[in-house]
């Protein structure tokens, strides 16, 4: 038997294999951390088709996190002035289970919140989903994947009917022209932008397209980098889709036979002729029709986008127009195109699946749908009605719920909202309001914990074993190495306790996670994201599988030829070009640019956008406890263009004040050309542990996207003063 076990990066949504050994077996010097904890050894798994053996430093690295910070026991306090006090289990679970019957009682199930997180394994999402949405009668269930890609959730309804990235990694390496906006691949999903940048490289025909504010790496390996305005992303692709058909690069034939509302995007679109876009955009209309021409002269186009599009007013917009220009040229359901969402998180993907947002149910239903929820009803042996109707509170509403009072039970787990929320003064004030709040983690002290009430400590990655799928649909499982440490426990294992104490023990009567997933598959049945064929072992047997997967696939042999063709088909959706709609046809989205929800003004005059460094992951969490990533990246900054810092009397390494209006910040200044003029960035990573007043959400604000609930995080409007020299 191998003595390394198979396993998935719990880091972002590449979802890299990794195999882990022991650190028994290795017994060296260099194994061991600066406190003398032995450090399992991490390597990249040759035979995960997604990774193919690769892994970034975030993933080689993450061994070292496994003991740093833990939290062990059960702690509970009456008031966030108090001590935690070290409780048991049962103690704790007593504690919850009253308040939740409480809170219940004389508020009602509307007033009781989980926000859960894209770290969570499928087992963790579909236990929460059934003990809220099922048992409790709310739908308030959202998770941080709500700040990353509900944009490109609601785009894909939108305009397919259904959910579901369809493309995968291959298309990487079989396109013509790879597009992307709204994303620095190359630090956010390193492994993706290597298997991309290897091919572009040796392939000098293909182009490469990268729409992004910065100069980030990403665009230093472009053909061509558009340094659009911030927030003109749509201004962007309805003057591409000008061109396209100005110059008769369209499918019309496509356009006839599979698509609906044509006329309302044409009728747009022509009001966007390249003078005009180019103007809006800040761009040579010549870059402009570089653009339009690779796009309309290639066979194969992949566009590729993430947080830079998604986190916007008018992120369901933006996504849908670039869905757009792959329906009206035919750029879709075949090798090395079509439309690619790249998630942030390592399984938020797996919460889509199992309805992890407020406004989903299992198996990509709706909570809006009647037959839907019907169907989970039925399934779960509930009574005709017990599912709300209502979508329930996105991550957002919970904190202007704990502003009016509404909420009476807030329950976090495995993300870290005290950094990562928008307007954070707003956010901890709200949390300072919260009557009850639990906070589930397996880490200690983060922000949040600092508002809590009970502390529940969680197993995480390595210590549970279960199911994640990445960006390309392709489920993982994700098999236990070590035990959890102390008393921790798996987030499902907490959620089903937490059910049965309340009085629904026949609906977690689960031994082990492989029966909650057998379960879980089974309500995919006959929805697009089928996995009913797909279960623990079938996943320890065969290795990573994509979806859909439905169940007749699991009997078949791993060589015979049916498998194949199931295989072939779960590659890439929409290849019979029969879209989720009731007509079957994709719907062109007719969207004018709005730009951004906060525009820069005399008091405010730069724009202010922000993102993932290379080695760090979202709040520290893990990685500010890594040596290596710590030093690669030592502390925050704020990238200014020469010009600005030369106006403003700026020069490097002077601290900047920033402000917006509704909090500062302080950061160091890095003057670069890498940054448009008037534009500044700073990374997303440091909360309140981490370094003195550099959080990067105290500047941001809510202004969220009406159709699928996300914030703007991405770009504000802030004022800079230089206040010292260094
Ligand atoms: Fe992990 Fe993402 Fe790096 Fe892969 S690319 S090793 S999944 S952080």
């Amino acid at each position: 038997m191998s003595e390394f076990t198979k396993t998935l990066c719990p880091y972002c949504g590449v979802g890299c294999g990794l195999e882990v050994s022991p650190p028994a077996q290795l017994n060296k010097a260099t194994n061991r951390d600066s406190k003398g904890n032995p450090i399992w050894r991490v390597r990249g798994d040759k035979s995960h088709p997604s990774s193919q053996g690769m892994v970034c430093v975030k993933g080689a690295t993450i061994a070292e996190s496994l003991d740093k910070n833990r939290l062990h026991y059960p702690m509970v306090r009456d008031s966030l002035d108090q001590e935690f006090r070290q409780v048991s289990w049962d103690e704790a679970f007593n504690i919850i289970t009253n308040r939740i019957q409480t809170v219940r009682f004389t508020q009602g199930p509307e007033a009781i919140c989980m926000y859960g997180s894209g770290q969570f394994q499928t087992e963790d999402y579909y236990t929460a989903q059934k003990l809220l949405k099922g048992c409790l009668g709310t739908n308030n269930f959202d998770a941080n994947s709500r700040l990353c890609m509900s944009s490109a959730v609601a785009g894909y309804i939108q305009s397919f009917g259904a959910d579901g990235p369809p493309c995968c990694y291959e298309d990487l390496e079989l396109t013509d022209c790879a597009f992307l906006i709204g994303t620095n691949t190359a630090e956010c999903h390193p492994i993706i932008f290597n298997r991309l940048a290897k091919y572009h490289k040796k392939n000098r025909k293909v182009k490469m397209v990268v729409v992004d504010p910065r100069r980030t790496p990403t665009a230093e390996a472009a053909d061509l980098h558009l340094a659009i305005r911030p927030g003109t992303d749509i201004d962007l692709l309805n003057g591409i889709a000008h061109l396209l058909m100005r110059w008769g690069y369209i499918d019309t034939m496509f356009i006839d036979d599979c698509t609906s509302n044509f006329s309302a995007y044409a009728e747009v679109i022509r009001h966007y002729p390249p003078e005009v876009a180019a103007r809006q955009c800040g761009i040579s209309i010549e870059d402009l029709e570089t653009a339009a021409r690779y796009w309309g002269q290639s066979q194969k186009v992949l566009s590729l986008w993430s947080m830079g599009v998604n986190q916007s007013s008018e992120g369901t917009a933006k996504v849908r127009t670039i869905i757009n220009l792959h329906l009206m040229t035919a750029q879709i359901g075949k090798p090395g195109a079509g439309p690619f969402s790249l998630t942030g998180q390592p399984n938020a993907m797996g919460g889509r699946e199992a309805g992890g947002l407020a406004h989903l149910l299992p198996g990509y239903r709706l909570v809006k749908n009647d037959q839907h929820r019907a169907e989970v009803e039925d399934f779960w042996g509930l009574k005709r009605g017990q599912i709300s109707p209502t979508p329930g509170m996105t991550a957002w509403d919970m904190i202007t719920g704990l502003e009016t009072g509404d909420v009476g039970v807030l329950w976090i787990a495995a993300t870290n909202p005290a950094v990562s929320m928008p307007d954070l003064e707003r956010t901890k004030k709200a949390l300072l309001r919260s009557p009850f709040t639990i906070y589930q983690d397996a880490y200690y002290p983060t922000e949040t914990a600092a508002y809590a009430h009970v502390l529940l400590p969680a197993a995480q990655w390595g210590e549970k074993t279960g199911v994640m799928t990445n960006s390309e649909r392709r489920v993982t499982l994700c098999q236990a190495f070590r035990q959890p440490p102390r008393e921790a426990k798996a987030d499902w294992e907490i959620f089903a306790e937490v059910g049965r104490r309340l009085g629904f023990a026949d609906k977690f009567n689960f031994a082990n996670s492989a029966e909650v997933y057998a379960e879980f598959a089974q309500l995919t049945k006959n929805r697009p994201c089928d996995m009913s064929g797909i279960s623990h072992e079938q996943l320890q047997k065969q290795g990573p599988t994509q979806w859909p997967h439905p169940e007749k696939s699991a009997e078949l042999k791993v060589l015979s030829a049916e498998y194949k063709e199931v295989t072939q088909h779960s590659k890439r959706l929409y290849t019979d070009l029969h879209f989720h709609t009731p007509d079957g046809r994709a719907r062109f989205g007719a969207y004018y640019s709005k730009g951004l929800a906060e525009l820069p003004d005399p008091d405010y005059p730069f724009v202010l956008t922000n993102g993932r460094l290379y080695g760090h992951w979202h709040t520290q969490t893990r990685t500010g406890r890594i040596e290596k990533i710590r030093s690669m990246h030592p502390e925050p900054f704020i990238e200014i263009h020469p010009r600005d810092a030369a106006r403003l009397g700026i020069s490097d390494n002077q601290v900047i004040e920033v402000r917006s209006r509704r909090g500062q910040a302080h950061f160091p200044a890095k003057v670069t050309k890498a940054i448009a003029p008037g534009t500044v960035f700073v990374p997303m990573h440091w909360g309140a542990l981490w370094a003195n007043d550099a959080e990067a959400n105290a500047l941001t604000h809510p202004e969220s996207c009406p159709d699928s609930g996300q914030p703007e995080l991405k770009a504000c409007a802030v004022q800079l003063a230089p206040i010292s020299v260094e």
